[in-house]
């Protein structure tokens, strides 16, 4: 008698969340990390979770959600990146590596959809000008989503993203650099902010 394992099913061969999958398979789903992530605790959505996110990504390399599923999409682009979830993992799941991966998948079939507001393809254009003063870190940081304008140095503001020059590790809106206020560069431009019910 013989036994046989079968492969692994995989929809998105040769890309970077096939290559990243092994990650994925280090989630246990004990949820210890949901506390730590600010989009589950603002928003209470499991698919807006780390452990949420993980099993979107696994559904989509498995072939059961399409890459462009827009509702997807919502859920990763709200994903701030901060990698708070990393730090509360027991099981060493290296999100931060997942989601760059699965971004990477998914920005060739998202490319050309367009937001709610009809725009597409920003990210990677210019560095984003936004409102709050530079400080190191999110300690102290207001829960809300305005602008923080204290600080230890409101000398130096916070830049968004990346331009056109820059790599492609910083072109994702969480991505902040510290700029001196007055500075003005060819790939500065300033983020504009609307707001719009999420649904
Ligand atoms: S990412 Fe880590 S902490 Fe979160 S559910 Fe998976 S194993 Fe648990
Ligand atoms: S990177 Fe931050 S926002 Fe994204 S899932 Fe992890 S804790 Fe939540």
């Amino acid at each position: 008698m013989s036994s046989s394992v079968s492969p692994a099913r995989c929809a998105l061969p040769n890309t970077p969340l096939a290559d990243a999958a092994a990650g994925l398979d280090a989630c246990v789903h004990c949820g210890f990390c949901l506390q730590a992530c600010p989009t589950y605790v603002n928003l209470e959505d499991e698919n807006d979770s780390p452990r949420g996110r993980l099993v979107l990504m696994r559904r989509m390399l498995d072939g059961d959600i399409a890459l462009d599923d827009p509702d997807v999409g919502r859920h990763m682009d709200r994903c701030l990146g901060c990698r708070a979830c990393e730090t509360a993992c027991p099981s060493g799941v290296p999100y931060g590596e997942l989601l760059e991966a699965t971004r990477a998948t998914m920005a060739p079939v998202r490319a050309t959809i367009a937001n709610p507001l009809g725009v597409h393809g920003l990210l990677g254009n210019a560095n984003e000008w936004v409102a709050d003063c530079w400080n190191d870190n999110y300690d102290s940081a207001p829960g809300t989503q305005e602008a923080r304008l204290t600080g230890a140095d409101c000398g130096l503001r916070v830049m968004r993203g990346q331009g056109w020059t820059a790599i492609a590790a910083g072109t994702r809106a969480a991505f902040r650099l510290k700029m001196t206020a007055t500075d003005r560069r060819f790939t500065f431009g300033f983020r504009v902010v609307r707001e719009f019910d999420a649904d």
